[in-house]
């Protein structure tokens, strides 16, 4: 946490510069800023919240390692195995490529990510100590809150619930699920475990749910419920949730109207079958963007850039007016913030994470995605012309 006066920034949506001053590591009113204080003059750049990844995957990554050529199995349960199967092979779990991936985030504006961390009975709990190693390493240059993900099933792969309740008892900070009924083939029995590991810790939870169809949609229906029954508003992600791009319009309204009322999130990564974006905007349920896993077994793809996330985001969804490419924006932005519960923006009380672009308008940074100028972090200058600083 640190003290920082901003002079001649121009934030997102504003026409013209102002100052902003940061205090503590939250924005404070600029007038506030004592004589002396850390100063940087933006010269008028644009100035963003920070980015916030929703869904990543950091500590399957093999970021800064050598190049490993893809050879999982079709299909998910391919995915799952040859992710495995490779890990000592590709030397994974590693806090050293993890701080790799972290710091070209970083240099590219996030400032916090939600990452899923695989809980199983072939690693334990490794993934997570070296995900903690890397975090501890970066010194507070990135924030990051751990989701316990049984990627192997928790039922179809037994002792996987026991690792996940450890997890959350030394401190993994939400507890994730994988597709009840098309991997588990028993979704209540699945969701009941999660839902009851999430009130047995008081934590939230974030589900990938890649089922599609019908089956996905009677799985959205059963998340919200259990979300209701135990107030956990506010609290749930439901990741991918792929179905709802291709429901019929009617289900779509009404599984929209249901999120929105009961308080119920999504994570996108940008798939080729786009969420109804505009719909889900216009309801106020929050979307938050992630790169998912970036050079890892399951995908040699990404870097870990959030506004290339935005852009294939945009892309995805057709988007090419700049106030729908906002939009894409938006869920690497205060998307995210919302699903983690964070407050992104230039008012008094908001995070002290920001980022300055040399662009003239947000919608030109999705498109071009330049080098980042500078990225701030509560207050503290953590990058600078891509260069962590
Ligand atoms: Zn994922």
């Amino acid at each position: 946490m640190a003290d920082l006066l901003l002079r001649n920034a121009r934030p997102w949506g504003a026409d013209t510069t102002t100052d902003l001053y940061i205090r503590d590591g939250v924005v404070a009113p600029p007038d506030e800023a004592p004589e002396g204080v850390a100063t940087e003059d933006l010269g008028g750049k644009l100035l963003l919240p920070g980015f916030v990844d929703a869904h990543a995957h950091v500590d399957k990554t093999m970021w800064g390692g050598p190049w490993l050529p893809h050879t999982s199995g079709p299909g998910l349960m391919g995915k799952i195995m040859g992710g495995v199967e490779r890990r000592a092979e590709a030397g994974i779990p590693s806090a050293d490529y993890i701080t790799a991936l972290l710091t070209n985030m970083i240099v590219s504006g996030t400032t916090h990510v939600r990452s899923h961390v695989d809980i199983d009975p072939y690693q334990g709990l490794a993934a997570v100590a070296a995900v903690r190693e890397a975090v501890e390493r970066l010194d507070g240059r990135i924030t990051m809150e751990t989701v316990a993900f049984p990627q192997t099933g928790l039922l179809i792969s037994p002792g996987t619930a026991e690792l996940m309740d450890q997890g959350l008892a030394e401190g993994v900070d939400l507890v994730g699920g994988i597709d009840p009924a098309g991997l588990e083939n028993d979704p209540v029995r699945h969701l009941d475990t999660v839902f009851g590991l999430a009130e047995k810790h008081g934590v939230g939870v974030d589900i990938h749910l890649h089922d599609r169809g019908d089956m996905g949609i009677w799985q959205y229906k059963l998340i919200l419920e259990r979300t209701r029954a135990l107030g956990l508003g506010g609290k749930v992600t439901i990741s991918h949730g792929y179905c709802l791009g291709e429901a019929a319009p009617a289900v779509q309204d009404q599984i929209i109207a249901q999120l929105a009322e009961t308080g119920v999130g999504l994570a996108t990564v940008a798939p080729s079958i786009s969420l109804p974006l505009v719909k889900l905007r216009e309801a106020g349920v929050p979307v938050g963007a992630g790169n998912d896993g970036v050079r890892d077994l399951w995908s040699p793809y990404g870097t870990g850039d959030m506004l290339e996330r935005a852009l294939f985001l945009a892309q995805r969804a057709g988007f090419v007016r700049d106030e729908e490419i906002e939009i894409a924006l938006e869920a690497a932005t205060y998307g995210g913030a919302r699903l983690t519960g964070r407050s992104h923006g230039f008012a008094p009380g908001d995070t002290g994470d920001f980022v300055a672009v040399d662009t003239r308008n947000a919608a030109e940074a999705v498109c071009v995605r330049p080098v980042r100028s500078l990225v701030i972090k509560g207050g503290r200058i953590v990058a600078r012309e891509g260069e962590l600083v």
